[in-house]
């Protein structure tokens, strides 16, 4: 047991309704002050197959039990979410640096919310029945297994709990393999899962490192469905696994996100869009990371830009006034640092920041947009996963559309354009899974979510997940 920021975190796995601990466990750091906060159990094939056993073995009855009970279950959980909302905040961001307001005022919210929504939507599942000659068709949803499900460190319990919702929505049972730069709230979850009464081994946690654990958990073959949130070299090894049992697998990736701002956008909007790129210190799959400005306004938008940017607030993510944390770990700093100077050593230039904030110390690296990067150099192909914006500019709506689709990830696009008429046409060219129009960020469960090219294979959100969630069946009834 640890106890972090006061908060006591189990530092086992939880396996079958039992904290199990592994021979070995590794250290656990804050992004903070880089000091160790948890010495976690560190999982292995053997925990994997404890884990996969457990769940397969409470599949049949909770498959079995009535969609109402399951529903209020996952109330339940919601109930508990909210009851603990302050200790999953504080230790959320003790373990990945994010900041304390975001968890209190929007990511712990939105994590209660995934449980309300996808019990609500089980409720109303089902499409019309319809007939064929007189014939029948009545399609169902059934739950399809053991699911695995591997999460990043950037939002850990709602990345986590976006999958975690449906799948026990569904009827099935998972097993979650949590980052390893970020496991505590999986396990306050396991916490919250008993006192809710979800039945024990429907829901597991095996801690451990990717090649260790996460690598035993996709290679297992009992688990019917893979599910996994994270970088694309990672997404590979995962995909050839999932090949060996021809495991069906939902893949939601990295982005190098445009931003598109066209010269009839409202420029103070365009320019608190572009801002908001840097949240969660940069590490964020859908930022748009790449800024695309009309050359007849890019001087002016890059001056209120740089006014904006310069005004944030970095240090502690504790404090309720800061705007940039951490980054989350010093190999993650490094590689960031990596791109950038790569950038500047090909002849970029840093308008903004362009390396770590030394004053601060630790793992702060300062907002940073650079400027005049060579067509097609790393910087503007690659996600740098930080608070790293590049500024490109543009002269016709085609070559915006051109530079907006000239990487192989196609996550999100955001347009900022005073004409709903060159939203739209923009819109239907951009390759990208959502594309957001004078505004960010705005997730509806309702809606699939999900990228093209790199960025991943499949949707999440509403029919979506239950979709992939389960193994969808027609029954065919003569007249
Ligand atoms: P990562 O791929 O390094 O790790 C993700 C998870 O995979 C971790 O739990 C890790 O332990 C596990 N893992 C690593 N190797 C494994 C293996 N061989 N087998 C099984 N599991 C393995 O990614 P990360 O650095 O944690 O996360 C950052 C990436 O996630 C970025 O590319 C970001 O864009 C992406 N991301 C995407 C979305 C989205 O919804 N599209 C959301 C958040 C983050």
């Amino acid at each position: 047991m640890a106890t972090v920021a006061g908060v006591a975190v189990e530092d086992g796995h939880w396996i079958g309704g039992e904290r199990i601990a592994s021979a070995e466990t590794f250290e656990d750091l804050s992004p903070i002050d880089e000091q160790v906060i948890a010495h976690i159990a560190r999982g292995g094939a053997e925990e994997v197959d404890a884990a996969v056993r457990a769940a397969r073995a409470a599949f049949p009855a909770w498959a079995a039990t009535d969609r109402q009970e399951r529903a209020r279950l996952l109330h339940a959980i919601a109930d508990g979410v909210e009851k603990r909302m302050e200790q999953l905040a504080i230790v959320e961001t003790t373990d990945n640096g994010a900041l304390l307001r975001s968890h209190l005022r929007g990511v712990m919210p939105r994590v209660a919310h995934n449980f309300r929504f996808f019990a609500d939507w089980l409720l109303g599942l089902g499409r019309d029945d319809f007939e064929t000659r007189g014939h029948r068709n009545h399609v169902s949803w059934d739950p399809a297994g053991v699911c695995a499900l591997i999460t990043p460190w950037n939002a850990p319990l709602m990345l986590a709990t976006w999958k975690i919702a449906p799948a026990l929505a569904a009827g099935n049972t998972v097993v979650l393999k949590p980052a390893e730069w970020s496991p505590l709230t999986a396990s306050l979850l396991a916490d919250i899962t008993v006192e809710a009464g979800l039945p024990d081994g429907v829901f597991n946690v095996v801690q451990g490192y990717g090649e260790e654990a996460g690598a035993a958990l996709v290679a297992h073959p009992d688990v019917r469905r893979i599910s996994f949130t994270g970088s694309v070299p990672t997404a590979r090894r995962i995909a050839a696994a999932a090949a060996a049992h021809l495991v069906p697998l939902s893949l939601e990736l990295g982005g190098k996100s445009p931003l598109l701002v066209f010269a009839d956008a409202d420029l103070d909007l365009a320019v608190n869009l572009a801002v908001e790129q840097y949240d969660n210190a940069g590490q964020v799959c859908l930022a748009g990371t790449r800024l695309l400005v009309e050359e007849s306004i890019a001087e002016e938008f890059t001056e209120r830009f740089l006014a904006r940017a310069r005004a944030l607030r970095q240090g502690d993510p504790r404090e309720m006034g800061t705007d940039i944390g951490p980054q989350i770990h010093r190999d993650h700093l490094a590689r960031i640092d990596g791109f950038v100077r790569r950038a500047l050593d090909g002849g970029a230039t840093a308008l903004l920041g362009g390396g770590p904030n030394t004053d601060l110390g630790g793992l702060y690296y300062r907002p940073t947009l650079i400027t005049g990067a060579a067509p097609g150099s790393e910087i503007l192909r690659e996600e740098v996963f930080g608070p790293v914006l590049t500024l490109q500019t543009f002269r016709t709506e085609e070559q915006a559309v051109e530079m907006a689709n000239s990487t192989d990830y196609g996550l999100a696009a955001t347009i900022a354009t005073g004409s709903p008429e060159r939203a739209e046409r923009v819109s239907a060219r951009l390759v990208a899974g959502t594309v957001w129009v004078n505004c960010f960020f705005v997730r509806d469960l309702r809606a699939p979510f999900g990228g093209a090219r790199q960025s991943g294979i499949g949707r999440e959100g509403g029919d979506w997940s239950f979709d992939f969630y389960c193994d969808v069946k027609n029954t065919v009834t003569a007249p």
